[in-house]
């Protein structure tokens, strides 16, 4: 049977976008299927009307320990070398977050050197034989106090229920630091592209054998497309018509602002966990290093409305995943990637990963 593409892929997200291109690079005809009305899913970059460079859904900071990652995406732009630093306001104080020897001292109003800092922890952790939740993930590694001014309310806010809900995962993103790094990611690459990442999705799928429809659903055109593989990047529920139920997905609803002053505040991004009704305001300009007179931030509301943003790593809600996990499995040459297409909380290195993992298992395939 001659198909018209060899590849179909649906979402135009760092995963979709890392298949397609890897395996039109491979020589195969790949055809890019995208929802939206731009690429890059929710990555998503461009200038506001004030000539500021913002992140259209959040603040999205690359970071991968993968070399091979990090050269993947590098073939598409250059970086500006970002240090990204998070404070979290609590209590009228600006504290570095994730929390090291610095936020400690702040905190406790003294001094610690590393093993005081220690012996104070673990004096105060609550130990778990292996932790169910992501409460008990906070308690037994920074003990309770740490929890409650950081942790539960930023998380209560951000996904609308509480961190005991959570699946572990959640908050074991976020590390303890017995040292003064005040960086929010640990990972030896971190960047933020250099033109944008509206430029980086489009260097990517520029490509003789990558075409792209724009404004498409998968769904309004998938029998007029013949493909010999199909990868399918939205959510997972949608594609068998949500059978079993919607799948939860949290949202965020952003407000953007532009003050007539330099600066807004001293870091990219500062979380509020327990003042407010947005979980962080983040300043554009400190991500991307442009030099403007003026600055744009953005507040996150979080909501159940909206692009979906992030899977809720709940066990009910993971539970009804597994049930679509299995219809997947029945399907033939097709493939599930990304946030949503596989229902993890993945950062982008990690949908990269899933991408260069499937275009070589598709080679051997196809
Ligand atoms: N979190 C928190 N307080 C913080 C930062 C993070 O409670 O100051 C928790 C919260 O549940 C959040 C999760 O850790 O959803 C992961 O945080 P991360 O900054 O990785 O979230 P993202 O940038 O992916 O939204």
């Amino acid at each position: 049977m001659a198909f018209s593409y060899d590849i179909l892929v649906a979402g135009s997200g760092w995963a979709g976008a890392t298949v397609a291109r890897k395996l039109a690079d491979e020589g195969l005809r790949v055809l890019v299927l995208e929802r939206r009305n731009h690429i890059g899913g929710n990555c998503y970059d461009e200038y506001n009307e004030h000539g500021i460079l913002i992140h259209r859904y959040g603040p999205h900071i690359f970071h991968t320990k993968f070399p091979h990652v990090w050269e993947f995406a590098s073939q598409f732009t250059s970086w500006r070398l970002y240090r990204h630093e998070v404070r979290s306001y609590v209590d009228g104080t600006f504290f570095p977050i994730p929390v090291n020897l610095n936020t400690m001292e702040m905190l406790y109003r003294r001094n610690f050197t590393r093993e005081e800092m220690i012996s104070f922890i673990s004096d105060r952790v609550i130990h778990y034989e292996e932790p169910k939740n992501s409460h008990e993930v906070i308690v037994s590694q920074m003990g309770q106090d740490i929890y409650d001014k950081f942790f539960a309310g930023y998380t209560l806010k951000q996904w609308g229920v509480t961190a005991d809900e959570l699946e572990p995962e959640v908050c074991s993103r976020i590390p303890i630091r017995y040292t003064r790094d005040n960086r929010y990611f640990s990972d030896p690459y971190q960047g933020i592209p250099k033109e944008g990442y509206g430029r980086l999705f489009r260097r990517m799928l520029d490509h003789e054998r990558i075409s792209l429809l724009l404004k498409t659903d998968y769904s309004a055109v998938k029998d007029e497309i013949k493909a010999g593989w199909t990868v399918y990047t939205g959510g997972i529920d949608t594609f068998f018509n949500r059978v079993y139920g919607p799948l939860p997905y949290r949202g965020m609803r952003f407000v953007f602002e532009t003050h007539e002053q330099e600066s807004y505040q001293g870091w990219g991004v500062v979380n509020y966990p327990n003042d407010f009704g947005y979980t962080r305001i983040t300043e554009y300009k400190r991500l991307t290093g442009q030099e403007r007179s003026h600055t744009t931030i953005s507040f996150e509301y979080p909501s159940n409305n909206g692009e979906p943003c992030y899977p809720m790593p709940t066990k009910s809600a993971m539970a009804l995943y597994g049930r679509y996990c299995k219809l997947a499995g029945k399907m033939d040459r097709t493939s599930f990637l990304g946030r949503l297409g596989s229902y993890r909380y993945i950062n982008m290195d990690q949908a990269i990963l899933q991408g260069l993992d499937l275009a070589e298992e598709l080679l051997e395939l196809i």
